[in-house]
């Protein structure tokens, strides 16, 4: 039997700690998995495109576990009550081959997406940062709204999005929430948002080269946690912020970001700093206080590996509704496969024994 994990499970293990302590519970675990890099099978993830959105495989491999995530990017679905961004993923044992767990991965990408922006954001933005600017208000933006005033510290969300209704969603899911001494202001356009933000967070989906931030929009000193470009054809930045002397990017796993991220726009040889290499602290997240960086997240296989071990171990240790699937089968002989499907039946006698020996 193989461990299911569906939403209602992950809403009941989230809700046992609240989505603050869940992500910085994910965070130090994908740190600690950044940091053991090179133990890792990568690749770059598998991508099917259409005219209206993609569909990815993104499987990841430390020599001990397996695991891969389904997820889509359609941005044309909100208006028909779809999600933009939905997934599931399995973990399994690379011994067997077996899988452990099936799970839900929409809410989890969401959890991680957030967590792995706090993660790089802590080695990357300046010491003291108090203000965001969150650009694009839709599904994933509580949760790095959530990840951001708990793990940076961050005291005032500036928002914008083109749709208010989606701004109002999230000023009223912030102020159900009432994080501690945050302040919400809502912007009516993406310079205003940005003005005097130390972060600026940019997770709008458009399938296109957007230009939400231009260069007059950033100042020096800014992290810039660009998440919402992350298919080829599909960015956020103009091209020149990424181009500044004073900037340093950082990508999750460089042959993946060439693809989808924001320095697609850029040439192959353009200097991009991994992940990795900046919570081992081999090369820095930022140089000085007037650096510009920016985190060029597209969303790599191994976040998945890392939310899928976390969630399993909590579903694990933690009471409450536990579903086994029997999605692999259970044999008493391994070779007899067959079994499954019963006694044969007999063979179909076409005439009665006795006139075949008339
Ligand atoms: P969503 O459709 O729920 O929300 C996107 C929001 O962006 C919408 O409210 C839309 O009105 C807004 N928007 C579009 N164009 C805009 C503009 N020019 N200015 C301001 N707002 C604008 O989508 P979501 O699930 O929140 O995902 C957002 C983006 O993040 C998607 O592009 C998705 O592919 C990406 N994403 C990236 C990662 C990652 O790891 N990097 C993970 C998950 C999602």
């Amino acid at each position: 039997m193989v461990d299911f994990i569906g939403v209602r499970r992950v809403q009941e293990l989230i809700g046992d700690s609240g989505p603050a302590a869940f992500m910085a519970g994910l965070a130090r675990e994908i740190e600690a998995d950044y940091r053991r890099w090179a133990e890792f099978d990568k690749s770059p993830r598998h991508a099917t495109h259409s005219s209206v959105g993609v569909i990815e495989l993104m499987p990841a491999c430390d020599g001990r576990q397996y695991a891969f995530k389904y997820v889509n990017g359609h941005p044309k679905n909100t208006p028909k009550g779809l999600l933009t961004v939905m997934a599931f993923g399995m973990l399994a044992d690379v011994e067997t081959g077996y899988p452990l767990v099936l799970s839900e991965m929409t809410l989890t990408t969401a959890l991680r997406t957030a967590a792995t922006s706090a993660v790089a954001a802590r080695w990357m933005a300046r010491a003291g940062s108090r203000v965001m600017a969150l650009i694009g208000n839709g599904s994933q933006a509580e949760f790095q709204a959530i990840a951001f005033h708990a793990l940076l510290g961050i005291r005032e969300l500036r928002l914008y999005d083109v749709d208010p209704a989606a701004t109002h969603k999230l000023q009223a899911n912030l102020a159900r929430l009432d994080l501690e001494g945050l302040r919400v202001v809502r912007c009516s356009s993406t310079a205003e948002a940005a003005r005097g933000a130390d972060i600026v967070t940019t997770i709008t989906a458009d399938k296109r080269n957007a230009v939400i931030l231009t260069p007059g929009m950033v100042v020096p000193g800014m992290h810039l946690n660009a998440v919402g470009g992350d298919c080829p054809g599909k960015t956020e930045l103009h091209a020149d912020i990424l181009l500044r002397a004073d900037a340093r990017v950082v990508v999750e796993f460089e042959p993946q970001s060439r693809i989808e991220g924001e320095i697609q726009q850029l040439p192959a040889d353009f200097p991009v700093t991994e992940l990795t290499e900046v919570v081992t602290a081999r090369k820095p997240g930022r140089a000085s206080d007037a650096e510009v960086t920016v985190f060029d997240s597209v969303g790599f296989a191994l976040q998945d590996f890392s939310a899928l071990r976390y969630l399993h171990r909590l579903h694990r240790a933690q009471r409450g509704r536990h579903i086994e699937i029997d999605l692999i089968p259970d044999l008493e002989d391994p070779k007899d496969l067959f079994s499954l499907l019963g006694a044969p039946p007999a063979r179909p006698r076409l005439f009665p024994a006795a006139e075949l020996t008339a």
